[in-house]
């Protein structure tokens, strides 16, 4: 690989700002990205990460704050694309100081950038970082686990897939896979199996989980990992890692509709996108769907209530089914429809600014 060009890659992506700090007393090392305002500050995330290369965090951070824009626009957020990555072993160098260090640099930014807890960092940690700064959502008594309203979203995305295929979004008596029932599969189950659903599989590798799903709902029967995409299913609900979408993996699928809560779950976006397309698969973009623990969040902004952030995350379906719309009409895949959906919603906010009020 030749030289990383920040710049041309900045222009490229149209990103707005990349903020590289350190901090002498506590060694902190990170990097911030900002890639659109448009809608409103950016927010996303801080991740510690042990990177091999500086330019390794760097495209990292570029990449995770670029795909925050698409989500929150797609959300239908007043919120822009941000990220931070901090380089280090988390189990060294997380401190008090640490993370008041690292508040300090977010409030230096003004308010254009927001954190959140993400890979490697807690709720507790943020709590360091909002004595340093008010720019800091996902705290402790506040909006709480995000994870059920993230499910819910999924539910929701999940339902506006059935509609498009069968031309009816009842979850009663269709079938589904679901690999992982951790915080987000468990929930997901959980409302599949309050709204009848019929036969349930999933997957998982920890074991409290699979005793959890045994006890609780004993009818959902455990696959073994590699058993999980070929299920004859009506769904397929990927809720573990990122890249469980690839080559390997979908010319097993069975199922006619994907949706689950995983991030990046394809492991190519564009060459797997397609390929799930050219199956027939019908493929419920993971950044919308998932969109529910932002949707969260965003409320801790506006001020909490749990009722209105799960009323919030169920208008999911709708704009899933635009993009499905989208899809049909491009004749693209609906991860490119996504996309599309997203970079039109901030479009048209930013024209509709084009013109002076006073407030
Ligand atoms: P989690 O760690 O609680 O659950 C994931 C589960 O998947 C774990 O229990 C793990 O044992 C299991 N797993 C991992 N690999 C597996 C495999 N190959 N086969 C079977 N099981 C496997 O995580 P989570 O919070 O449920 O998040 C799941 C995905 O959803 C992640 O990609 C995450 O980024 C994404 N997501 C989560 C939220 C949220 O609110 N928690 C929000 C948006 C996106």
């Amino acid at each position: 690989m030749g030289e990383f060009l920040v710049f041309d890659y900045m222009q490229k992506h149209q990103f707005e700002q990349v903020v590289h700090f350190y901090d002498r007393s506590t060694g902190l090392k990170g990097i911030t990205v900002i890639h659109n305002t448009t809608l409103g500050p950016a927010l996303g995330g801080t991740r510690i990460w042990n990177y091999a290369t500086e330019e390794e965090a760097l495209i990292d951070c570029l990449r995770l704050a670029r795909g925050m824009t698409y989500k929150s626009a797609a959300a239908g957020l007043n919120l822009g694309g941000g990220k931070t990555v901090l380089i280090g072993d988390a189990a060294q160098v997380k401190s008090e100081a640490y993370f008041r260090a690292l508040g300090r640099y977010v409030q230096s930014l003004n308010g254009r950038y927001i954190t959140a807890e993400d890979v490697n960092t807690s709720t507790k940690d943020m709590g360091y970082v909002a004595m340093e700064t008010d720019h800091v959502v996902g705290l402790e008594g506040k909006s709480g686990n995000p994870s059920p309203v993230t499910a819910k979203g999924v539910f929701y995305g999940i339902k506006a897939g059935l509609h498009q295929k069968y031309g009816s979004s009842e979850i009663e008596g269709r079938t589904f896979a679901v690999q992982g029932a951790g915080q987000t599969g468990y929930f997901l189950i959980n409302y599949l199996v309050e709204e009848g659903a019929g036969e349930i599989f999933f997957t998982e590798l920890n074991p409290k989980h699979i005793e959890r799903m045994r006890t609780e709902h004993p009818q959902v029967r455990f696959v073994k990992p590699e058993e999980i995409f070929s299920q004859q299913v009506d769904v397929l609900s990927p809720c573990a890692l990122g890249g469980a979408l690839n080559d390997q993996t979908i010319p097993q699928i069975k199922a006619p509709i994907i949706a689950g809560s995983a991030n990046n779950v394809l492991l190519d976006e564009e060459t797997h996108s397609r390929l799930i397309m050219e199956r027939g698969i019908l493929y419920c973009p993971d950044f919308v769907i998932n969109a529910g623990g932002i949707i969260n969040v965003y409320h801790e902004l506006i001020g909490y209530n749990k009722d209105r952030a799960m009323a919030d995350a169920a208008r999911i379906y709708d704009r899933v089914l635009d993009i499905f719309a989208i899809a049909q009409k491009e004749g693209i895949s609906t991860h490119a429809a996504a996309k599309v959906f997203a970079k039109q919603r901030i479009e048209n906010i930013k024209n509709l600014r084009d013109n002076y009020i006073p407030r």
